[in-house]
């Protein structure tokens, strides 16, 4: 069963980018996912097609009206076929729950996900409360919309899809997998510009490898992220 993304954008162009390439357009390709946009312009009656609207008690920007943005969730919901408990409903503000690599492998584990895409100042605070999504964030730094949240999504949550990396064992490792931080890499040549290459990882000795690998990983969590190594929620 492929995992669907009902990706709702008013910049569905910004968003197609991330399907067209690499890994992401393999597993596309594969139909290890799909993808279906929906813009809230389409849902919107006045001659301006207006999405946005100033915001009551003055200040700067445009607000994201209510209705369409209503009106393009429930045509998802009454096209979609997939049972409310695998589907997970996201909507990207700042102010949300910081996703972490854990969210990741959970939301993989859904058949379909809504990713809730805003822009300019922001929803209307009854689009939050009224359509109870998720409410997600990527970082604690503001963007000009949801859409790399978005596109940050369908590329975490894919590249954990059975059969979309080449190898999977690769995920084990990586970096937050188990908490910690992932060992430094190293490929050809042995020595590139008098930097050479640990000699354990060429001694073949596949414990003395691993030994040296989970040492690093350690020490470069505990050097670079000690925040990790005390969250107990990883
Ligand atoms: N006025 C809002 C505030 O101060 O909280 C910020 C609005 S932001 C300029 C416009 C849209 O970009 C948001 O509605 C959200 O969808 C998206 N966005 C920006 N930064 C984000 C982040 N760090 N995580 C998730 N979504 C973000």
């Amino acid at each position: 069963m492929a995992l669907t993304f009902e990706v709702i954008t008013l910049f569905p162009g910004m968003v197609r980018g991330v399907f067209s390439e690499s890994i992401i357009s393999r597993a596309l390709k594969a139909e290890l996912i799909q993808v279906n946009f929906t813009d809230p312009r389409d849902f919107t009656t006045d001659n301006h097609r207006s999405v946005d609207d100033k915001p009551y008690g003055g200040g700067p920007g445009m607000v994201l009206k209510p209705e369409p943005f209503f009106k393009a969730v429930e045509s998802i919901d009454e096209r979609v076929t997939i049972p409310p408990e695998k589907t997970r409903r996201l909507l990207f503000t700042p102010q949300g729950r910081p996703l972490k690599q854990k969210d990741f492998r959970n939301l993989a584990q859904a058949e379909c996900l809504y990713l809730l895409c805003g822009h300019y100042e922001g929803f209307d605070e009854r689009i939050r409360e009224g359509l109870g999504f998720e409410e997600v964030s990527i970082g604690d730094y503001v963007l000009t919309g949801g859409e790399i949240p978005a596109m940050t999504v369908i590329d975490g949550v894919t590249r954990l899809l059975p059969g979309a990396l080449g190898n999977e064992e690769s995920i084990a490792d990586e970096s937050f997998e188990s908490g910690l931080l992932e060992y430094p890499q190293y490929t050809r040549p042995f020595d590139f510009r008098g930097m050479k290459v640990p000699e354990v990882l060429l001694s073949g000795n596949h414990a003395e490898i691993e030994k040296w690998r989970r040492k690093e990983s350690l020490r470069r969590t505990q050097s670079r992220r000690e925040d990790l190594l005390n969250d107990s929620s990883e």
